[in-house]
């Protein structure tokens, strides 16, 4: 394939990479994507379903680090980690550790309510585009406690979102009972975020994505990018080499070894989800619930009820350890002893984490015409589509609606860091 300048090339058809891929179509670019999976079947497959517009915390809070002892040790708790991602992860975790400091929270916080303001608005001319409205709901979002009243570190994380001007509404055990019929009666407060949609079907929603972009003319290669070119506006594939104006690099958590490639280092990790389908579950409601004592969502989905969880830091390459499928069901039965397991699916999927939950998203510093667009860890649903807009305008030459230097790869670079630490808390 020659290059030209209304030609691009994207590396992964996950969620980032064919909302990025539908999104430059539109702009008139002609896109090629590469991927050896089907599109949607990496991490964007199996995940929780929520546009997350009202969730700005980060997962590096302050306090987070006195609870980890705890977090590691309670096996009922959500957090393992595999010994054998250590010692290459040690930078990872070092700089979550700082990422929890809490100004550096603030301004991650910041950085990602400006995502997620951007969230309906970049989205719905793709779902337009893809014919998919019946694929996404404004039902709000509802978090569960059990008790009487919302634990500390709770409270900080919605007064932020407030903060960010996210409407939030507390729950109490007499309206809680009438939207979850039969819910134990243990189960007293709540707290709903009316604002949040979610999606049905993310497997079906990068489907139609895949399908809209097939129809307006943009080809996918089933074949794996071996390696990007010198220039980095190039990729081998297939025994090939494809050169472009611009290469996308979208391929999820499998990107850090791609671009190491090009001396670029990234923190960025497999911190993998599991999931649980239940086709009859036996419970009835619409909203989509975290059960926030134990960091479970249940999404009601086409196909039945989705129990989503559990944060394990492993190689990608490790066999899923189904275990924590069993875990999440007999803690969903805490909430709601009625819950039918039966016929119940499982699955494991790699969220691309990096340490202070914001994704990678701007041009390769020393490599123009190169596009990084992964690392959305627990939000890429979410921000697939504020990422495809930044970068369609970036690469257009058009002003973004929002600025990329907080997403940008420089912050990872030691001298960036090291001004980090040192900014006065704001
Ligand atoms: C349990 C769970 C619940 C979640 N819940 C939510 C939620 O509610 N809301 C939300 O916003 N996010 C959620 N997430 C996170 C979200 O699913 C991810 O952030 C998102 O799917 C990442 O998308 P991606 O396109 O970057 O990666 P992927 O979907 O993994 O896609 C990357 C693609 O790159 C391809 N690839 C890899 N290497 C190559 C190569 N060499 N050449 C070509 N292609 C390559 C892969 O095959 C893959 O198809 C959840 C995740 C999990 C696991």
């Amino acid at each position: 394939m020659q290059g030209s300048a209304r030609t691009a090339i994207i590396v992964g058809a996950g969620i980032v990479g064919m909302a990025t891929a539908l999104r430059l179509q539109a702009d008139g670019i002609s896109v090629t994507v590469f991927d050896a999976r089907e599109p949607g079947t990496g991490c964007s497959e199996g995940n929780s379903g929520g546009f997350g517009i009202g969730l700005v915390a980060p997962i590096a809070m302050p306090g987070i680090l006195r609870q980890v002892p705890r977090l590691l040790l309670d096996p009922e708790e959500p957090l393992f980690i595999s010994p054998r991602i250590f010692p290459r992860a040690l930078p990872w975790f070092w700089q979550f550790a700082r990422n929890a400091r809490p100004h550096r929270m603030r301004q991650i916080a910041a950085a990602r309510a400006a995502l997620n303001h951007q969230v309906l608005d970049t989205l719905m001319p793709l779902v337009k585009l893809a014919g998919a409205e019946d694929l996404v709901r404004h039902e709000g979002m509802v978090f569960l406690f059990r008790g009487d009243v919302v634990p500390t570190g709770a409270a900080a994380r919605f007064r932020l979102s407030e903060d960010h001007g996210i409407v939030t509404e507390r729950l109490d055990a007499a309206e809680i009972a009438g939207l979850y019929p039969g819910i134990a009666t243990d189960v007293r407060i709540g707290v709903r975020i009316p604002g949040n949609w979610h999606c049905t079907d993310p497997l079906g929603l990068v489907t139609a994505f895949a399908r809209a972009f097939e129809a307006r003319g943009g080809r996918i290669v089933r074949a794996d990018v071996t390696a990007l070119t010198a220039s980095g506006t190039g990729v081998v594939a297939g025994g090939a080499t494809h050169t472009a104006c611009h290469v996308v690099v979208a391929a999820g958590v499998w990107s850090r070894k791609m671009i190491a490639a090009l001396g670029y280092s990234v923190p960025l990790e497999a911190e993998r989800g599991y999931h649980l389908m239940l086709p009859k579950s036996g419970v009835a409601f619409a909203v989509p619930t975290t059960l926030a004592d134990r960091n479970i969502v249940l999404t009601p989905m086409d196909n039945g009820l989705r129990i989503t969880g559990i944060a394990e830091f492993a190689p990608i390459d490790a066999p899923p350890d189904y275990s924590h499928c069993d875990r999440l069901l007999a803690q969903a039965k805490c909430y709601f002893p009625d819950l039918d397991g039966g016929g119940a699916e499982r699955w494991m999927g790699p969220r691309p984490s990096t340490p202070d939950s914001l994704p990678v998203i701007g041009q390769a510093p020393r490599h123009p015409g190169l596009w990084f667009a992964f690392g959305h860890g627990q939000s890429g649903l979410a921000h697939a589509s504020v990422t495809a807009a930044s970068l369609g305008a970036a690469i257009a030459g058009r002003r973004a609606g929002i600025n990329l230097t907080p997403y940008g790869i420089e912050r990872f670079q030691r001298s960036y860091n090291r001004h980090l630490s040192l900014s006065p808390p704001s």
